[in-house]
Parts: structure tokens; C-alpha cells; sequence
């Protein structure tokens, strides 16, 4: 006789918060997270089966998920099990025993699984990287704009965020996300209507990069103006692979460069780029420095903390520099409108005037009053920690 018991699979490096999350997000059930290293029996009788993985786009040479298969379970739980894996095209995309999937030629395929009875599929597409560019690319139109760069150290692994498409979708969700915000958008950096991303290795190894500490955004100005070229109308936002110290962030505002810090140790594993419209901590962080780089939270502003450019009175405020903070936080951008976005405030320099922003057109605003989803940042990611003090 078969068992109806769901076999625990090991997380094979998940991010501990999004097993949680994928987990949890079986709907209306009241099913026990499943928690890495902790395995767990179900006693209930298996109902069905559901894949659950990241996202249904692969880039050709990319490797993705595992996509993990949840048994759901009478009792109300559901655990993972150790499916059977199978790809309806293995030309396309291959699946491992484990439920890796390989994205090996563009086109499109099911990927199925099954267990004692049950099983579910995911369609998956297939696509081309986007191409790598070392230089900044010829601009869609003149003026203020915000040029994406995907930095790495010299001794660190390229893991293909800008050809893979992460930054995309981050700077994708971080467009959604403001202009559900603000009503306004970044006017971005694009070549060919895609985001112009450059591609920087730099002259320097992590180790290096977290030795400068507080001079490290300066050195990365100094790389992306030597490396690349830079232009007095452009600003950066630097996705760098490396680290300082616990910030997440930080920004260099004479150089125009707002960068967050991918491998930082003060930021919880919440995937970048996660979806485009799933604006997370890296997101909120890159939005917080780029404020910096437009002049929040300027010194006439009341609440404007006496220490460091950020406010300490709103708690929800991207720019909250306070105290520590024990709860999940909806992030908005000075909601009070009375420190350094539209506050109308005579004789006090106004982010909302910053030539780098778009107003959103019509067309664009969210249709039947739908609105694009909050931008939610993990307790443990607040307040931001961010490099400028
Ligand atoms: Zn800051």
C-alpha cells in the first residue's frame, strides 16, 4: 500500500522567506508552513496536488526554482512531496529530478508533476537574455534620466541579473509602485524602449568594497564615470553585488548615484526583482536612495531628523530613520506631505520638482480602481538601513 504521508523535501538553498510565503499562499486553507530542515508529516489524506514556481518566464541558459509540488492535504495542511518531474519539450525546458528547471531553447512547455494519484502542470516560456552592454547605449530621448548599472566586484560570480532580466522587473515593479504612490514614474534610461542596463565589472573585489566603507559609493561613482561615461543629466541606480557593512543601501548625492547593496548583510533574502508588480525590500531601498540623490529629506524640513537626511515621525515613511520597528510595514512616500514630497513648504527645495520624474500619463493610471499591490517590506528589513548618516 502506497503512503498518504507527504515526504519532506529539503529546500535546496530557497530563501527561508519565500518557502514560508510559497507555503502559505495555498489560499484559504490553515495549513502549517513548511520550515526548512524541520520535516513534516502530514496525517491528513491527500486531495491534490499544486506546483508552485517563482515565475512562469525563463531566460535560455537560466537556471530556475527548483519549482517545488505541494500535496494538500484533508486535514487542511499541505506539505511538499517528492514528485515526479516531467517536461512536455526537453529541447525547451529541461526539469531536474529535484524540479530545477533549465531553460534551454526559447519556445514554450509544460512542465508537469505527479504523485500517487494527483498531479498539476505549469506552462513555461522560454526566452533569449537580453543583450549585454559594457557602455551606455544610445538614449530613446534626450534629457534627466535614471540609467540602470548592474555592478560587480571583480571576484564576484555574474550571476546574469541584468541579462536574465531582475533588474527589469525591479526597476518594472518600482514604476508600478510610484506611480500607484505618487502619480508619478522615473523617467528611466531605455535604448530600444528596454531599460538600458549597463553591465560594470569593477576594480575592486568585495573584500576591497567593504574595506572603504563609507568612501565605497564614491569609488563606485568613480568606476561608473571611468568605465562607462557618465552624463551631468543622468543619475545612477546601482545594483551592486557586494556588500557594507548592515546597509542596504546608500547614495552618493554630488555623483548622482543611488545604490543598493545585493549581498548585504542587514537585508533579509527577499528575492530583487521578484515580479513586476511584487516591489519588495531592494526596491524600497533603491526608491529611498534615489529620493537622497533628488535632495530629501532637505534640512528646512520640519521632521527632518538633526543627525542624518531622513524623518523620524512617521513610521510608514520610506525615509523613517527612527527607532526599530517590530512590524511589517506599508512604505509610503512622505504621506504627511510636509517634509520632502509636495510639501508646499515657501523656500524649501521639493523632491516633487526633481527633473527626473514623469508625471503618469492617463493611459496608465490603474483602470476600474484597481490598484497595483502595496509595496510591503519584511519587518526585519525596517527601517531601511541605509548608508547615509
Ligand atoms: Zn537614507
Amino acid at each position: 500500500m502506497t503512503s498518504r504521508r507527504g515526504a519532506f523535501l529539503r529546500s535546496r538553498g530557497l530563501p527561508l522567506l519565500t518557502l514560508i510565503l510559497l507555503a502559505c499562499g495555498g489560499g484559504d486553507n490553515t495549513g502549517t508552513p513548511v520550515t526548512p530542515g524541520t520535516p513534516r508529516i502530514s496525517a491528513g489524506e491527500l486531495r491534490g496536488l499544486e506546483i508552485s514556481v517563482e515565475r512562469n518566464e525563463l531566460r535560455v541558459g537560466q537556471i530556475l526554482g527548483p519549482a517545488l509540488a505541494y500535496g494538500r492535504y484533508d486535514d487542511g495542511t499541505t506539505a511538499v512531496v517528492e514528485g515526479v518531474w516531467a517536461s512536455s519539450d526537453p529541447q525547451v525546458v529541461e526539469v531536474g529530478e529535484a524540479g530545477a528547471l533549465t531553460g534551454v531553447a526559447v519556445g514554450r512547455a509544460t512542465v508537469s508533476a505527479s504523485f500517487e494519484e494527483y498531479g498539476d502542470a505549469v506552462d513555461l516560456i522560454v526566452l533569449e537574455p537580453n543583450p549585454r552592454y559594457e557602455r551606455d547605449q544610445p538614449d530613446d530621448r534626450p534629457g534627466p534620466q535614471i540609467h540602470a548599472v548592474y555592478a560587480l566586484p571583480s571576484d564576484v560570480e555574474d550571476t546574469n541579473l541584468d541579462r536574465y532580466g531582475d533588474i527589469e522587473r525591479s526597476l518594472a515593479s518600482i514604476q508600478h509602485w510610484l506611480g500607484d504612490e505618487i502619480g508619478h514614474r522615473l523617467h528611466l534610461d531605455t535604448t530600444g524602449g528596454k531599460p538600458d542596463v549597463t553591465f560594470l565589472r569593477l576594480p575592486f573585489t568585495a573584500q576591497e568594497g567593504e574595506e572603504r566603507a563609507e568612501s565605497l559609493l564614491v569609488d563606485l561613482a568613480a568606476a561608473i564615470r571611468d568605465g562607462m561615461g557618465t552624463s551631468p543629466d543622468k543619475a545612477y541606480a546601482v545594483y551592486y553585488a557586494g556588500r557594507f557593512g548592515e546597509a542596504c543601501g546608500s547614495a552618493a548625492v554630488e555623483d548622482r548615484v543611488a545604490a543598493v547593496f545585493l549581498d548585504a548583510e542587514g537585508c533579509s533574502a527577499t528575492a530583487m526583482g521578484a515580479g513586476e508588480e511584487r516591489a519588495s525590500t531592494y526596491e524600497a531601498v533603491m526608491v529611498h536612495e534615489l529620493l537622497h540623490v533628488f535632495g530629501a529629506v532637505p534640512e528646512c524640513a520640519p521632521g527632518r531628523l538633526e543627525t542624518s537626511p531622513h524623518v523620524g515621525g512617521n513610521v510608514q515613511d520610506l525615509m523613517y530613520a527612527g527607532p526599530e520597528w517590530s512590524r511589517e510595514v506599508e512604505a509610503a512616500i512622505d504621506p504627511g506631505r510636509n517634509a520632502y514630497f509636495e510639501h508646499g513648504l515657501p523656500d524649501c527645495p521639493d523632491t516633487s520638482a526633481s527633473d527626473y520624474w514623469r508625471p503618469v500619463d492617463r493611459v496608465e493610471a490603474p483602470a476600474g480602481g484597481v490598484r497595483t499591490p502595496r509595496l510591503h517590506i519584511p519587518f526585519e528589513d525596517w527601517p531601511i538601513r541605509c548608508g547615509l548618516h
